[in-house]
């Protein structure tokens, strides 16, 4: 009996237009008009979703799994009416979800032609057609068995062949240490994953990151003894000046801590001017109630306050003046929470 398959004058022209361009050596983005046009399938693993085609259809046995050749197959009748034979049958999988079984072979046949009707029929599925996708879905549970995109006004089926494989590792001109410096200090195992031509390299010399991960000694000897008594060191801080003024016009204070009581007493001041007059003070209250002289003066900071007659009291009155090093935790006293006064 014989058996016609029907392909439309659009499809047909559309074929022959692009086995015209495969033997042509101009390239097939380019027509006659020298316009430019979309570029049809190249790839014997494309599939065509066709609507007017009554079977599936490839000329590639090799993309056929399990081939048996037939001489008493019906021809097939393409749109310009001319026969060709069919020289066998098989199974094609495009895709994991999507066997399509019963893929007619002709002869000389540049493409693989998906047929709707077959497929909807074969796998209970309906096919969804957009301006540049398609989806097929089962028609029970609506779940996508499979997806086309539109490309030079035909269905592609999307094979896993037209995914583009995304690119997992670079390569560099750089060295390793330059690249180091540039994706902000990466280790060097994570370099080694994206570059793969860095796997020679054992070691990233890179001083910045050797800095950033040394650690503090953790068992530095307590440079800042306990005096064994009152007023043998007094440690002393000068905050200011204070954005705003205080209402009685205050904009400094200076702290004055013992080193062996802790106990804190607290100045403010108008105009760093008044230190001198201020410690001169503190002094004279200390000896004249306590009857002790202060023996050592400390602070990390306010250097710049001293003045030369500041220095000539603190000679005069044996008193040493110490220097300790800034934000050095290990040599300042504890910090009293002076922000209550
Ligand atoms: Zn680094």
């Amino acid at each position: 009996m014989d058996k016609s398959v029907l392909v439309s004058a659009d499809e047909f022209a559309r074929f022959t237009e692009y086995q015209a361009s495969l033997k042509s050596t101009i390239p097939s983005s380019l027509n006659e008009s020298g316009k430019p046009t979309s570029c049809l399938v190249s790839s014997s693993s494309k599939w065509v979703i066709d609507s007017g085609a009554t079977d599936h259809m490839t000329g590639d046995t090799g993309i056929l799994s399990s081939f048996s050749s037939h001489t008493n197959l019906p021809s097939v009748t393409l749109a310009d009416g001319s026969m060709t034979s069919v020289v066998g049958s098989g199974i094609a999988n495009p895709t994991t979800s999507i066997s399509l079984s019963s893929v007619l072979c002709l002869p000389n046949f540049s493409f693989n032609l998906l047929s709707v009707s077959k497929i909807t029929r074969a796998l209970n599925c309906f096919v969804s057609f957009f301006p540049d996708h398609c989806v097929f879905q089962d028609l029970m549970t609506r779940k996508i068995i499979g997806r086309g995109r539109e490309s030079g006004g035909l269905y592609l089926l999307e094979t896993p062949s037209m995914k583009v494989p995304k690119p997992i590792a670079c390569s560099s001109t750089l060295t390793p240490l330059e690249v180091h410096y540039r994706l902000g200090h990466p280790p060097l195992s994570i370099l080694k994953k994206f570059f793969p031509n860095f796997q020679s390299s054992s070691y990233l010399d890179c001083e910045t990151c050797q800095f950033a991960k040394h650690h503090r000694v953790s068992n530095l000897p307590m440079v800042n003894k306990r005096v064994a008594s009152p007023f043998e060191l007094v440690h002393y801080d000068v905050w200011g000046p204070c954005p705003v003024i205080s209402e009685s016009g205050f904009r400094y204070f200076v702290t004055f801590v013992d080193d062996y009581s802790h106990v804190t007493w607290l100045y403010l001041m108008k105009n760093i001017s008044e230190l001198f007059n201020i410690f001169c003070s503190f002094c004279a209250e200390i000896k004249t109630q306590f009857n002790i002289s202060v023996g050592t003066l400390r602070s990390d900071n306010a250097k710049e306050y001293f003045s030369h007659p500041f220095d000539s009291y603190m000679s005069e009155n044996g008193i040493l003046h110490q220097f300790s090093c800034a934000h050095h935790p290990k040599m300042v006293l504890p910090r009293k929470k002076i922000d209550t006064y």
